[in-house]
C-alpha cells in the first residue's frame, strides 16, 4: 500500500511521514511539488512505463506553483491515476474551501495541524474502501473479458453449425436459410435467380472400388472444383447432403445459369478423377439439374427445389453426366 505525500514545506511531509510509519505504513514517497508529483504518477510519460502504483494522494492545499486544488483536478482528469484518492491537508477548514476540494475530486480532508490518530483513521478507512473499489474493478474486468471470450466462442460456433466437417463449404441447414433470403429478395427485386443441383454419378460404386476415404477426397475435390468455376461473390454454393451440392446463382440469365452448369460439369470432367466402375466414363463425372426464373411470389423454396431435383432425375435418366435445364414459370 503505497501513499505518496504532496507537500511543500519539508518539515510537514517529514511529520506526516513519521506519523504514517508509526501506524504501519511503511510505503511512502514524497514529492515537494505538484509538478514533482505529476513526475512520479506517470502523467507526464508517453508510455504506462514503470511508475509506481500509488493507491492514496495526501496534499496540502496551499502549493508553490500548480496549487492543490488545481493539481487534484488534473490527477483525477487523468486515467492513468483518476482512481487513486486524494485527501486534501488544509490549514483552512472553512466550508468554502473544503466544497472546492470536494469538487476538485478530493475524497477527503484532514485539517492542519495533523492529529496521528485522526490521520490513521481516515487512512485505514480509505485504503480499505479503495481496495474493495479495486476487487470490484477487476471482478468487472474479468467479467468483460469472459463475456469477450463467449462471444468469440459464440461466432466460431455459429460458422461451425453452417459449414460442413468435410468440405468446409456451408451445410444444407446454411443453404436452407439463404436460399429462403435470396429468393425473397429476387421476388422482391424481380431479379432471375438459378438453382443447379448437382449429384456425383456412380459415387457408391466410386467407394465401393476405392474406399470411403478416397470417396471424401475426391468429394473435397468437387467442392473446390465447383468454387474454382463460381467465382462471384453473389452466387451461393452448399453441400446439399451426401455426394449431391447445391448452386445458387443471382441475377444471371437462365441461359447464362445453364452455361455455368455445364462449366462446372466440364471442369470436374477435366479433373480426370479415375473411375474405373463407373457406367459413364472412365473418369469421376456428375449430373446438374437447373431450374431457372424471375420469381413470383408464388415461388417457394420447395417448388424451386422440386424443380431442380426433377431435372437432376431426367439428367440421370438420360444417360448422367450431363445437364438438364427446367424453367419454371410464376404459376
Ligand atoms: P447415381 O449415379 O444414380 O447418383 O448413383 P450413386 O451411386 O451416386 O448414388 P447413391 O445414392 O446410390 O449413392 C450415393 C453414395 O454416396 C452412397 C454413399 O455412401 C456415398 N456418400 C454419401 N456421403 C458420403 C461421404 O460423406 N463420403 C463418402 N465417401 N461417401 C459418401
Ligand atoms: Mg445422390
Ligand atoms: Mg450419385
Amino acid at each position: 500500500m503505497a501513499i505518496l505525500i504532496i507537500d511543500d514545506v519539508q518539515v510537514t511531509r517529514k511529520i506526516i511521514s513519521s506519523f504514517l510509519k508509526d501506524g504501519g505504513y511503511t510505503d511512502i514517497i514524497q514529492a515537494e511539488s505538484a509538478e514533482n508529483a505529476f513526475h512520479i504518477l506517470g502523467l507526464y510519460a508517453e508510455s504506462d512505463g514503470s511508475r509506481p502504483s500509488i493507491d492514496l494522494i495526501l496534499m496540502d492545499i496551499v502549493l508553490q506553483g500548480v496549487d492543490g486544488i488545481e493539481a487534484c483536478r488534473l490527477i483525477k482528469n487523468d486515467q492513468r491515476s483518476a482512481h487513486i484518492p486524494i485527501v486534501i491537508i488544509t490549514a483552512y477548514t472553512s466550508s468554502e474551501h473544503i466544497e472546492t476540494a470536494f469538487k476538485a475530486g478530493a475524497i477527503d480532508f484532514l485539517p492542519k495541524p495533523i492529529n496521528k490518530l485522526e490521520l490513521h483513521a481516515r487512512v485505514r478507512s480509505i485504503l480499505h474502501f479503495k481496495s474493495e473499489v479495486d476487487r470490484l474493478r477487476e471482478r468487472e474486468k474479468n467479467l468483460v473479458e469472459t463475456t469477450l471470450k463467449l462471444e468469440r466462442a459464440n461466432v466460431l460456433l455459429e460458422r461451425l453449425s453452417n459449414s460442413d466437417g468435410l468440405t468446409g463449404i456451408p451445410n444444407r441447414r446454411y443453404f436452407d436459410y439463404m436460399f429462403k433470403k435470396l429468393l425473397a429478395s429476387g421476388i422482391r427485386l424481380a431479379i432471375p435467380i438459378s438453382l443447379l443441383l448437382m449429384d456425383i454419378d456412380n459415387f457408391k460404386l466410386y467407394n465401393d472400388t476405392y474406399g470411403h476415404l478416397a470417396g471424401d477426397d475426391c468429394l473435397k475435390l468437387i467442392s473446390g472444383a465447383i468454387h474454382d468455376t463460381i467465382k462471384r461473390e453473389s452466387d451461393f454454393i452448399a453441400r446439399y447432403g451426401g455426394e449431391e451440392f447445391v448452386i445458387v446463382l443471382f441475377g444471371v440469365e437462365a441461359k447464362t445459369a445453364a452455361d455455368l452448369a455445364e462449366n462446372i460439369r466440364e471442369h470436374i470432367f477435366g479433373l480426370k478423377i479415375s473411375h474405373s466402375t463407373s457406367s459413364v466414363s472412365d473418369w469421376v463425372t456428375v449430373s446438374i439439374g437447373v431450374v431457372s426464373c424471375i420469381p413470383e411470389p408464388s415461388v417457394s423454396p420447395e417448388k424451386m427445389i422440386d424443380r431442380a431435383d426433377k431435372a437432376l432425375y431426367a439428367a440421370k435418366s438420360h444417360g448422367k453426366n450431363q445437364v438438364v435445364r427446367f424453367e419454371l414459370a410464376g404459376d
